[in-house]
């Protein structure tokens, strides 16, 4: 029976990513306001935000120095833009720290509103700087199966996960999608995480050759992948991955919108990692979450690029009305600020060792295939037989299930196919963070409870 509330919401909103049969019966969690890393539901009850909201609120809610350099921002000038040789103060001001921080040599910063957008920006810089260095067969983009990018018509295209295609007739022409590196998943039997690599190495370097070298320009990957179920790929993978690239002058574009600013315990992702980027998307962390910012770090041989285009041509014809909004680039730049002054990385490097014990600990619980992750992200995959690591009917939604009992629990976790998520704020304390642990622990317990009374196995 929904609530009064319940029954607006899914009568009028139409909701993104949620099943759209299912949720008019189930009706939304609505939620009225969060404290540190907890949220409060309309009924005053408290939840665990296990997932940073959607991977993105590093620094937790109420941080009332942020409101306040929003509100100082939109007394002064709540809008300005940058088109048309006009600027600001506060979009300036973040440029210069962004290339400061940038984990590639940055030229410049161009400011979008959402992780889409900049990798829609990404694709069109791709072609756009193709063109102007007289190469316009060098156009198609490599992403990965179980990539994800966002949602707009080229960064839809880009992710490599079904619902996003299907039926939406995508994805659009020139974009191709290479193996997924999930050892647990894909690897063969007797194979190592070094053998997989190698051959997903070979893999991405005959893909390539078949293309025609002179056709791809670019390779564009999450250094952990998120949204596809976090998905951690091996140690060796992206040296092994650049060198391809590298022989076939194809770039690497590492989407950060995730892992930006501290969730693997250093600036970036991509040095975690092991990856060399020529340009980098950044999102989410960047302000936190309070106000919509992104952006798209550029190398100066794009922005060279650039400039003699508009020697020829005139105009850089993108942009959005918000590029840089003076609002937004004022929170980002004062998280930023944040994460220096209260050491945030540090914080998060003394946790990582808790989070990872923690994590791997639940590798042993029944219910539980796999136990993955890295810096303080990390993800549990449900399965039907450990030894054969077949999975659940996907009917059966048991990481929903999963998801449904911790959320009874007092924790908000996030269900991608049979794998549960977890990417709790950057700021949560080793107590917290063991309650988020212990809760999710008692929700696999119900949940394989659940799936035996069920005949699920
Ligand atoms: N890239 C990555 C790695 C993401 O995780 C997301 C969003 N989860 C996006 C891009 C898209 O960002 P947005 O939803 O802000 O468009």
């Amino acid at each position: 029976m929904l609530t009064n509330l319940q029954a607006r919401d899914v009568a009028t909103v139409l909701h993104p990513y949620s099943n759209l049969a299912t949720l008019p019966r189930q009706g939304s969690l609505i939620l009225e306001r969060g404290e540190g890393v907890f949220v409060y539901d309309v009924d005053g009850k408290p939840y665990l935000e296990g997932m940073a909201g959607l991977w993105c609120n590093a620094l937790g809610h109420g941080r009332e120095e942020l409101v306040e350099v929003a509100a100082e921002q939109m007394r002064k000038l709540p809008f300005a833009h940058l088109f048309t040789g006009k600027s600001h103060d506060p979009a300036i001001a973040l440029a210069e720290k962004l290339k400061e921080l940038s984990p590639m040599p940055a030229a410049k910063v161009f400011f979008c509103n959402s992780g889409s957008e900049a990798n829609d920006t990404q694709v069109k810089l791709v072609w756009y700087v193709n063109n102007a260095l007289g190469r316009p067969a060098k156009k198609k983009i490599i992403s990965r199966i179980k990539g994800y990018h966002g949602v707009t018509v080229a960064s839809a295209s880009l992710t490599g996960l079904p619902n996003n295609h299907i039926d939406f007739d995508l994805p659009i022409a020139g974009v191709r999608h290479a193996a997924c590196p999930h050892h647990y998943r894909f690897g063969r039997p007797d194979e190592s995480e070094e053998e997989f690599a190698t051959r997903l190495a070979a893999e991405l370097d005959a893909q390539i050759e078949a293309e025609g070298p002179e056709t791809v320009a670019a390779f564009i990957a999450e250094p952990v992948m998120g949204a596809g179920g976090v998905i951690v790929p091996p140690e060796t993978y992206y040296p092994k991955i650049q060198a391809v690239l590298e022989k076939h002058d194809v770039i690497l574009i590492a989407d950060e919108v995730i892992t930006g600013f501290g969730r693997l315990g250093e600036w970036f992702g991509s040095t975690a990692m092991k990856m060399k980027p020529d340009t980098v998307s950044i999102a989410k962390a960047l302000s936190s979450s309070y106000v919509p910012i992104a952006g798209v770090i550029i190398p100066d041989w794009i922005d060279d690029a650039l400039s003699c285009q508009s020697e020829k041509i005139g105009v850089f014809g993108h942009g959005f009305t918000y590029s840089g909004h003076p609002v937004a680039a004022a929170v980002a730049l004062r998280t930023l600020e944040i994460y220096e002054r209260e050491n945030v990385l540090g914080h998060v490097n003394g946790l990582i060792p808790q989070f990872q014990r923690r994590l791997k600990a639940l590798g042993g619980h029944p219910l539980v295939g796999e136990a993955r992750g890295v810096g303080l992200v990390g993800a549990v995959e449900a399965v039907a037989d450990k030894a054969t690591r077949r999975g659940f009917d996907p009917k059966a939604g048991v990481a929903a299930k999963i998801v449904a009992f911790a959320q009874e629990e007092g924790l908000i976790v996030r269900a991608i196919g049979d794998a549960v998520a977890i990417c709790p704020p950057l700021v949560i304390t080793a107590a917290e963070l063991d309650l988020l642990f212990d809760r999710l622990e008692t929700a696999l317990d119900r949940a394989d409870h659940w799936a035996g009374a069920q005949n699920l196995r």
